[in-house]
């Protein structure tokens, strides 16, 4: 396709969850002829995060070549590194396709940051030689890997009593339970669900033979054990799943971000600093409800990218800004295939009594985790198209008077 010089460039980083839907529902909301849509990644396959503990454990995932998701949608696919960005010169470094020469800064006049995240070792000793990440596909992989090599009997210890280490120790333990799966977690198991959710998560771990270590907080990771605040357990494979960081991007940048490296952003996803760039999902750092940031989640994730599109098309279109503020309604958690458990939350996050548990619960949460992918893999389906045009004002002038 031919860009049009005064077409208004919008160039989305990371086509994950909220990357690829943000750069589809701006396809959806603007005119060809008046705004281009590059989408760069680093891979050339939506990869489902969500299901990073299946694939983990042998399970096999559709695949998802961007090329066919965006076939037609007008979005240009730009494959390779985001290893830089000059936030006041508007570009973009991008490593080029291997053997074509060396990186190519890409111009802006719109920046969305999806960057995600990646895995946190929170610096414990031990853990970045010896433990597992799920956090994304290399990592599931190496996982899948050694599970694959691994005789009966052998123990393997998931640190993290939250959403993914719940989610992985179910699913390791109905897959192999030859192995002898055991979890560490800070806190009480399932501290954070109602006591119906709580309860239902006991029960599963004991259907399960799950070992839970609970109030044990993992000081050091060995080849051999991980060494806790309670003492040491066996783990001849350990998976860390303590939680998410952001890529130092961000931070390297003039931009305004908070202590956890994440992009400061108003209500409109648009950073505080730099009115050119949004930030969305896991990247970004969202009031939400009663001002509590927003955890890194899909549930939350991907309204933030609804919220961006919505906004950059409002401002480029001289139309109303979109007002819906993300927030929460239940918490979806895999217990293996079998089993499920739908925690309901407050706006806030918060449990309240309903939660709604066994098969029904893993069937719901199934469908939540097609209707995710469904949603990137079809960008311009779903919601009615309304193309509108970009105001003869230039943008960028406009969107520099608005912060002005
Ligand atoms: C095992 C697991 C289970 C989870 N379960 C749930 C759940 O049940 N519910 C829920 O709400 N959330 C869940 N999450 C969290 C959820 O996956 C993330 O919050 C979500 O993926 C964030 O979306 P994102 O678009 O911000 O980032 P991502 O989905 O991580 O996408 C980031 C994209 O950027 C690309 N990228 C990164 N760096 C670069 C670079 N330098 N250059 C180019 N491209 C780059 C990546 O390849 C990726 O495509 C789970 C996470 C894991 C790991």
């Amino acid at each position: 396709m031919q860009q049009n010089i005064q077409q208004h460039r919008v160039i989305v980083i990371g086509a994950g969850y909220t990357g690829a839907s943000a750069a589809g529902r701006l396809a959806r909301r603007l005119r060809r002829e008046d705004v281009s849509i590059t989408l760069v990644n680093a891979e050339a396959d939506f990869v489902e995060r969500v299901r990073m503990h299946q694939l983990a454990v042998g399970q096999d995932l559709r695949p998802r070549p961007f090329d066919e998701m965006f076939a037609g949608t007008g979005v240009r696919l730009r494959l390779g590194k985001v290893t830089g960005i000059d936030v006041d010169g508007r570009t973009v470094s991008v490593t080029a396709p291997e053997g074509t020469g060396g990186p190519e800064a890409l111009s802006y006049d719109t920046l969305v940051y999806a960057l995600g995240s990646a895995w946190s070792t929170h610096a414990v000793p031990g853990a970045a030689e010896h433990a597992h990440d799920i956090a994304g596909r290399p990592g599931a992989l190496r996982l899948r890997e050694r599970l694959a090599a691994v005789a009966p009997g052998t123990p393997v210890v998931v640190v993290g009593g939250g959403l993914t280490g719940v989610e992985a120790a179910t699913e390791l333990a109905e897959t192999r339970p030859d192995l002898d799966v055991a979890l560490v977690a800070r806190g009480a198991l399932g501290d954070w669900l109602s006591p119906k959710g709580a309860r239902h998560l006991r029960k599963v771990f004991t259907d399960l033979r799950i070992t839970a270590h609970e109030h044990a907080d993992v000081t050091a990771v060995h080849a051999d054990r991980v060494t806790t605040t309670e003492g040491d357990v066996p783990a001849a494979i350990t998976v860390w799943t303590t939680g998410f960081a952001v890529h130092p991007i961000a931070r390297a940048t003039t931009l305004e971000t908070g202590d956890t490296g994440q992009i400061v952003v108003d209500a409109t996803m648009r950073s505080t600093s730099h009115p050119d760039v949004y930030a969305i999902g896991d990247a970004a750092l969202v009031a939400g409800p009663g001002g509590k940031p927003l955890r890194m989640s899909c549930a939350s994730g991907i309204p933030t990218a609804w919220q961006a599109a919505d906004a950059i098309a409002a401002r480029l279109t001289g139309t109303k800004l979109p007002t819906t503020a993300p927030r929460y309604f239940n918490q979806c958690v895999s217990l293996g295939r079998k089993e499920g458990l739908i925690q309901y939350v407050t706006a806030d996050d918060r449990a309240v009594s309903a939660a709604l548990t066994g098969r029904v619960a893993a069937l719901y949460k199934e469908l939540v985790c097609k209707g995710a992918a469904w949603g990137v893999a079809n960008p311009t389906m779903g919601l009615p198209t309304r193309r509108r045009r970009v105001t003869t004002e230039p943008a960028r002038m406009k969107v520099a008077a608005e912060a002005a």
